[in-house]
């Protein structure tokens, strides 16, 4: 063999990356289970039972095409490429730029050959152009170029619809009397069986570990949920998990799915006349927009950037985080038990309940990001950093965001029905009963009042505290249910 194809796990898809130049007579695939990231971390099982199966099925496929796989367990991913190297007399390794910086530095130390990592509608250099240019990093003016650059949603020069944005169709709470359409079950077979065993545990029904399974996912959110996705992609409900997200991240990144084909499953379906304006542009902004603008920024802010903690937050993990049985907020409670049920939920518990929970508490940035990058099915370096270091915890002092995503319980309980049978009220700040989000965002704005002052787009909210004669009461409750949340049993 004369070349060494490496495809780590977030790289499964045969059209793009190094399969596309891919000789069956002259190239061996590789493929690494690193022992090290099995082991290394407590991940969520589920999560792990994912990226091993659906590689494991990934390397199937390209045996039955005739391809000679190498599929191998090592301690770590060099030293499986080592060994593959030795048994194919130091053929050199060919590879896609890989997705984070500390698996490109690992390559790069095996002299591997990089070619453009085309998993991405935007090429790094391009998006670096962008933001090389910019004052600030407003996600929105990336995103109107995407939409003329790639020509999506556009008549002409102007945006399908009238105009770029439909957030006010949007952001509805969660529907009364509505029915859920039924949820999408993944079969089961020998690999995932074989890899379940492996790892002690029993894998849900939830998550397709095949090419075929994330087209049928694709397929099902497009027929059934897609019409109705823009107005309630930010509400929270008890009767549904996942409302009508399409619970396509987990294929997007680890390569079952190409941005591409969804984007063109999403233009196709508008172009029927049956979804309106405002969840295609919704859903096309979460795709071209949101998610490839957190990976350009991963690469644009560079490899330091994770370490921020410009607010100084230093508290350890809450206890609510890995166990809900140490919480009586109901929000919190109900968003870790479906973490635990199926590692996912969507973005807004994500950002206002679970984000906004650490941002309002100052727990230490960088414990919130392992902790998060352990329990989601979709986590990977790229998209968690600038999502929590960014967008959840403000912990790089506005770079990414001008402003920090904390809320009280006014938001949540407008936006969800977690606040009916909850013990605490969102209304109220102080006594036994105020509902500890409420209590800790005026106390997180307090505590950071003179640099927030600065901000044109925080000192209204800073000015806020003015009008609260409670205030003292407030700081003194605040503490109470800190320690609370530290012992869990608040
Ligand atoms: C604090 C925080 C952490 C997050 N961590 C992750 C993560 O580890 N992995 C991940 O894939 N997404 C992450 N997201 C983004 C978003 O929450 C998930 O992509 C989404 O919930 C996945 O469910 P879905 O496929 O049903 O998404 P939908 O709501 O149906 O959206 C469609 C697609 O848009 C993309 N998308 C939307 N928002 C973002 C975003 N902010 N960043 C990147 N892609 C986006 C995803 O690929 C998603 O599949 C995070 C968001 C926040 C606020
Ligand atoms: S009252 Fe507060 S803690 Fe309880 S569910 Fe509502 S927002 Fe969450």
């Amino acid at each position: 063999m004369q070349r060494i194809l490496y495809i780590p796990f977030d790289q499964l898809h045969r059209n793009y990356g190094v399969l596309k130049s891919a000789n069956k007579s002259t190239d061996v695939i590789a493929m690494i289970e690193s022992q090290n990231m099995i082991e290394g971390a407590n991940w969520h099982p589920e999560r792990l039972f994912f990226l091993i199966s659906s590689a494991r099925h990934f390397a199937q496929d390209l045996q039955d095409e005739g391809f000679t796989v190498d599929y191998r367990k090592a301690t770590n991913t060099p030293t499986g490429l080592q060994e593959i190297q030795k048994k194919y007399e130091g053929a050199p390794i060919i590879c896609a730029e890989q997705s984070s910086f500390r698996l490109t530095e690992k390559l790069t130390a095996l002299n591997a050959e990089f070619i453009p990592n085309d998993f991405f509608l935007t090429p790094r250099d391009l998006f670096a152009s962008w933001a090389s240019t910019q004052k600030s990093y407003l996600m929105e003016n990336f995103y109107r170029k995407q939409r003329v650059r790639l020509n999506i949603l556009m008549e002409g020069d102007q945006p399908a619809g009238g105009a770029w944005n439909f957030d006010k169709d949007n952001r509805l709470p969660p529907p009364k009397n509505y029915t859920w359409p039924a949820y999408l079950e993944h079969s089961r077979d020998q690999i995932d069986t074989e890899v379940a065993k492996e790892l002690n545990m029993s894998p849900t029904t939830t998550w397709a570990t095949t090419r075929k399974g994330a087209l049928a996912q694709l397929d099902y959110f497009i027929k059934n949920h897609f019409a109705h996705f823009g107005p309630y992609e930010d509400a929270m409900a008890l009767d549904s998990w996942s409302l009508h997200h399409s619970l396509l991240s987990p294929y997007l990144n680890n390569g079952l799915l190409h941005p591409a084909e969804v984007i063109k499953a999403a233009e196709k379906a508008f172009k029927t006349g049956k979804v309106p304006i405002e969840s295609a542009e919704a859903f096309v902004r979460q795709i071209i927009g949101w998610r490839e603008y957190v990976n350009g920024m991963y690469w644009f802010l560079g490899p330091d950037y994770r370490n921020n903690n410009q607010l100084q937050a230093n508290r350890k993990l809450l206890p609510l985080f890995e166990d809900p049985d140490k919480t009586q907020m109901n929000c919190i409670k109900s968003t870790v038990t479906d973490i635990n049920d199926r590692a996912w939920v969507h973005h807004i518990p994500r950002l206002m309940l679970l984000s906004n929970l650490a941002l309002v508490t100052g727990t230490n940035p960088q414990e919130f990001l392992e902790w998060m990058r352990r329990v989601f099915i979709d986590a990977t370096d790229w998209v968690m950093v600038p999502n929590i270091i960014g967008m959840g915890v403000h912990a790089d002092g506005g770079l990414m965001m001008t402003k920090p995503y904390a809320a009280g319980g006014a938001y949540i309980s407008r936006m969800s029905n977690y606040c009916k049978s909850c013990v605490y009220n969102p209304k109220l700040r102080t006594g036994d009963t105020a509902c500890p989000f409420t209590t800790l965002y005026w106390d997180f704005l307090d505590r950071h009042k003179e640099t927030f002052a600065k901000s044109h787009r925080m000192s209204q909210q800073v000015f806020g505290l003015n009008r609260l004669s409670d205030l003292p009461e407030l700081k003194e409750r605040a503490q109470e249910v800190l320690e609370g949340l530290e012992k869990g049993l608040i």
